[in-house]
């Protein structure tokens, strides 16, 4: 099937310019710079230079106003060649810009979202040591002071929240009870170098090695009262927001994971012959890539319709979880054929096989594992309304 069907001719124009960039700029580093566990400040601004860390923000703000099937293709793109630099992408995006831009106020989006078309990121703070998965149980507390909140707690695996390019992140903290006894949640702007902020990069990481992880501290940590996010007890709200579409980057990464995978698989089974026969003959691999190539059609289909529901204001929640865990399941059976594949050198770094394997196994756990997207359309689905 033509994969530029439905697609605009910007689109597409799109899609190749992205293509080329990382073949040409990330693509030589990427096998480096993983194997160094190195965050690349160089990579990252050229990505700002051509746009990618204002997608969809309007131009008032630098950004490019890409529309959300666009925005989805970069990443999808970025994340064909290399995991770790589609990661920085799509979670500044998505978690880091999405929130400001969706909740913030006037003076808080003139404040930050014009610099990050120069190259400067942005975190989202949710998860914590004791709330992974059951995000709402949120242990970070934000106590009134004046025309300050004092917050105290900390969060766990920050994604873009402690490079040198970094200008904060966005932080979720309980600051009351509501009236049913329930966590009253509130997100605040927390820049670094706020006194009481500490950041620490988390090493040893399996996969997105050249993507930088971090912890964050809050010791007495004083924000002004103009840094909340939106309303006081709407951080939550404006949590999950985030997140019903921060899903679809995620699908997008294991979109693309799968497609250079499939690629880089269908390439070296041409190419290696085994009893004197090019090993992409033989039925057991050539089912493998007909799985992979069924899957990616599903999966492309499947994904840019719910950008296209997004783009038109419609609710995705289901759509959303359905497509992060339709895609992020075909990147676990596409990389691991891939590895399969490649037989022996499959497991060794010389080869691409080995880093789409790790790579691919963020997307099961990170933004709501696949048992929490499996919740939340047995939700939509009425599973436990009886
Ligand atoms: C590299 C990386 C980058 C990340 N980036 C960010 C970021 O930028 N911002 C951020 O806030 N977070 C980020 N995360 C955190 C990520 O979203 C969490 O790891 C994820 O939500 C799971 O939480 P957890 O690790 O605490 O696992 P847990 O919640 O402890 O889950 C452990 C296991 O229990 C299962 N489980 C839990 N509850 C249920 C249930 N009710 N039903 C069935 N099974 C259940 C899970 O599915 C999982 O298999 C990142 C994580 C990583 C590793």
């Amino acid at each position: 099937m033509d994969i530029n069907r439905n697609f605009t001719g910007e689109q597409i124009l799109l899609r190749d310019t992205i293509r080329k960039f990382a073949e040409e700029v990330i693509k030589p580093k990427a096998r480096e710079l993983d194997e160094k566990e190195e965050f690349s400040v160089e990579i990252t601004k050229q990505m700002a230079e051509i746009g990618l860390l204002a997608c969809f923000l309007p131009d008032k703000y630098n950004g490019c106003g890409l529309d959300y099937v666009s925005y989805i293709m970069v990443v999808e793109e970025l994340a064909r060649v290399d995991g770790s630099h589609a990661a920085t992408i799509a979670a500044h995006n998505s978690l880091g810009a999405g929130p400001l831009y969706y909740y913030g106020n006037e003076e808080q989006k003139k404040k930050y979202l014009p610099k990050f078309a120069d190259g400067y990121l942005w975190g989202f703070g949710l998860t914590e040591p004791e709330a992974g998965s059951d995000a709402g149980n949120t242990q970070t507390t934000a106590v009134q002071d004046g025309d300050y909140w004092v917050l105290n707690g900390a969060k766990i695996f920050i994604t873009n929240a402690s490079t040198d390019i970094t200008l904060g992140s966005t932080v979720l903290a309980c600051t009351g009870t509501k009236p049913g006894g329930k966590k009253e949640l509130s997100c605040f702007i927390v820049e670094n170098g706020t006194p009481g902020f500490t950041t620490k990069a988390m090493k040893n990481k399996l996969m997105w090695r050249a993507s930088n992880t971090s912890e964050l501290y809050f010791e007495d940590c004083r924000v002004h009262k103009d840094n909340m996010l939106g309303k006081r007890g709407d951080g939550f709200h404006q949590m999950l927001g985030t997140l019903d579409n921060g899903r679809l980057s995620i699908a997008a990464m294991g979109l693309g994971n799968a497609q250079g995978a499939f690629e880089t698989a269908l390439n070296y089974a041409k190419t290696r012959k085994q009893f004197g026969k090019p090993i992409s003959t033989y039925q057991a691999t050539a089912f493998k890539l007909a799985d992979i190539d069924m899957g990616l059609e599903m999966a492309r289909n499947y994904l840019y319709e719910v950008c296209r529901m997004l783009d038109r204001n419609e609710n995705i929640t289901k759509e959303g979880a359905i497509a992060k865990l339709y895609c992020s399941e075909l990147a676990h059976m596409a990389s691991n054929h891939c590895v399969q594949i490649h037989g022996g050198y499959g497991l060794m770094k010389e080869y691409d096989a080995e880093r789409f394997y790790r790579d691919q196994k963020l997307l099961e756990i990170g933004e709501g594992t696949s048992e929490i997207q499996r919740l939340v359309i047995s939700r939509m689905i009425g599973c436990f309304d009886v």
